[in-house]
């Protein structure tokens, strides 16, 4: 099923990156922005993930990120996460990049994990920047910074917020460098990010992209496969093992 081309792109790799978004998340039953339904569907995501809904209305806020907390702390990764987790073990030169904020690549194993978007089990003063792991217990009440009274926040990057700079900048380093590129799940429409699909493919990268619906990113890709992350990853990773053994 798979190409000659890919086997020999694959043979020749010894550096590997990987994008993974949403569409990772949820295979393990973790519903995107757009589709979380019921009660929270009510709302505007600008109302629940931006600086200005939480100046607004903090408790709103928290109670949104209390819920997905709750709900990725009960999910477990799927075999496409477990996949990446062996991918790493193979590959001398390999960096994985999501914009995924549930942590599931780490329950999966995975051993350094670069958050573009941040991660829902951590925050931070929205005063003076002091961070806060594991503390923030909102039936409290609304958590405040010990140091400086400000308002803790989740450390995830919101609406209208820039990406953490030095982790986008390690991105894009090892976009310019890389052998092989994945672009997993993602829509390819969220900017910056969006953008290092194109960038691999500029610099030189053979670039698979996995995703059951096509993107705008599709026709730009070396190869693009059209099913869920936690089908056809497992078989990559079989074709990886082999070509690497016996190649
Ligand atoms: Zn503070």
């Amino acid at each position: 099923m798979f190409s000659e081309e890919f086997r020999q792109a694959i043979s020749s790799a010894n550096s590997v990156m990987i994008l993974t978004g949403a569409g990772v998340s949820k295979e393990s039953g973790l519903d995107t922005f757009r589709d979380a339904g019921g009660h929270w569907s009510r709302y505007n995501p600008i109302e629940l993930a931006s600086p200005q809904g939480f100046a607004a209305d903090p408790k709103l806020v928290w109670e949104w990120y209390s819920a997905r907390k709750e709900k990725a702390l009960a999910a477990e990764p799927n075999p496409g996460h477990f996949a990446i987790t062996e991918m790493e073990q193979i590959f001398p030169n390999f960096s994985l990049f999501t914009q995924n904020v549930d942590r599931l690549h780490q329950k999966a194993g995975s051993k350094k994990v670069h958050e573009l978007h941040g991660n829902i089990m951590s925050a931070h003063c929205n005063n003076c920047g002091l961070v806060y792991m594991n503390e923030i217990d909102i039936t409290q009440g609304l958590p405040h910074c010990a140091v400086c009274g400000g308002y803790a926040r989740p450390s995830v990057v919101w609406f209208g917020e820039q990406l953490p700079e030095e982790i986008l900048e390690k991105a894009i380093n090892f976009t310019k460098s890389v052998d092989i590129f994945f672009t997993i799940g993602t829509s390819a429409e969220v900017y910056p990010a969006a953008h290092l699909p194109h960038l691999a493919k500029e610099s030189g990268a053979f670039v698979v992209e996995v995703n059951p619906n096509e993107t705008s990113f599709t026709r730009f890709a070396d190869i693009s496969f059209r099913n869920p992350s936690g089908e056809i990853l497992p078989k990559i990773l079989n074709l990886i093992k082999e070509v690497k053994s016996y190649g």
